[in-house]
């Protein structure tokens, strides 16, 4: 086991990310990234192959702190994100720090501290992007502003340390049944149809793809859309 690739797998308590730790598991040894001890402690009772890695993305001396004792990283999985939504008129300041916070700040913090470990393993980064990385919808600006950065930061790195055997996938799912969606169907006052949505599971997959693509594949995007 301790022979296995390492993969840290950020927004791991719940959602998309603790679906990608499970289709991961068998072939990584897996980081648990997340706030929240007690879900993290049940999804690495779930999966042998797996520990807790708790730290809050925001506090960048904590990050630092866990980061360190990193020394080669074979796939790094940006799961971890916020959804604040709202119209221009509407979202404060509050709201657009939310979103920069989480899905852009922290997940450049983090990368860039694992850079040497990615590196070293010639490793793999995958950000969980989205459609409104995309395409910006009236209502969705200061969360689909996020992801549209999220997709620059992608894309700058994967042309930046593609020379150093290091490649860069973002995955642009569709709406998705987990607790994120929930809020946000519930913010529209609607009712929650899960059949309407992807499951974290289908997600996890094209995360798994991505990672498992020969070394002469460079999967650098892929859109998934409710079918
Ligand atoms: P979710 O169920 O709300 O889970 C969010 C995860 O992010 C949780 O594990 C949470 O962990 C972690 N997280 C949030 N803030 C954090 C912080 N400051 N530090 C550490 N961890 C933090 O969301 P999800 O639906 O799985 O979303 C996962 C990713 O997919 C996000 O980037 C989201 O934008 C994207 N996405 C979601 C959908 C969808 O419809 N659900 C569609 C497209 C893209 P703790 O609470 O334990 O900290």
């Amino acid at each position: 086991m301790t022979d296995l690739p390492l993969a840290l797998v950020t927004g791991a308590s719940r959602g998309i990310g603790a679906a990608v730790a499970h289709v991961l598991e068998p072939s990584y040894r897996v980081l648990l990234g997340g706030r929240d001890a007690d879900a993290l402690r049940e999804r690495a009772d779930e999966l042998p192959g797996s520990e807790p890695w708790p730290v809050d993305l925001a506090d960048a001396g904590a990050v630092r702190e866990a980061a360190a004792h990193i020394d080669s990283l074979d796939v790094l999985v940006h799961s971890a994100g916020v959804a604040e939504l709202g119209t221009i008129a509407e979202a404060d300041d509050a709201a657009w720090q939310a979103n920069f916070e989480v899905n852009v700040l922290a997940m450049v913090r983090l990368t860039r501290l694992l850079l040497p470990a990615l590196r070293a393993a010639r490793g793999h980064v995958v950000v969980i992007n989205s459609g409104a990385g995309l395409n910006a919808r009236p209502g969705w600006g200061p969360y689909a502003a996020s992801k549209f950065a999220a997709k620059a930061f992608a894309d700058a790195l994967r042309a930046e340390e593609e020379g150093n055997g290091v490649r860069v996938t973002s995955i642009h799912p569709g709406r998705t049944d987990t607790e994120m969606q929930r809020g946000i169907v519930a913010g529209e006052g609607k009712e929650y149809d899960p059949s309407r949505f992807l499951r974290p599971d289908s997600v996890a997959t094209a995360v798994l793809t991505a990672v498992s693509a020969t070394p002469d594949a460079h999967l650098t995007d892929l859109v998934l859309r409710p079918s």
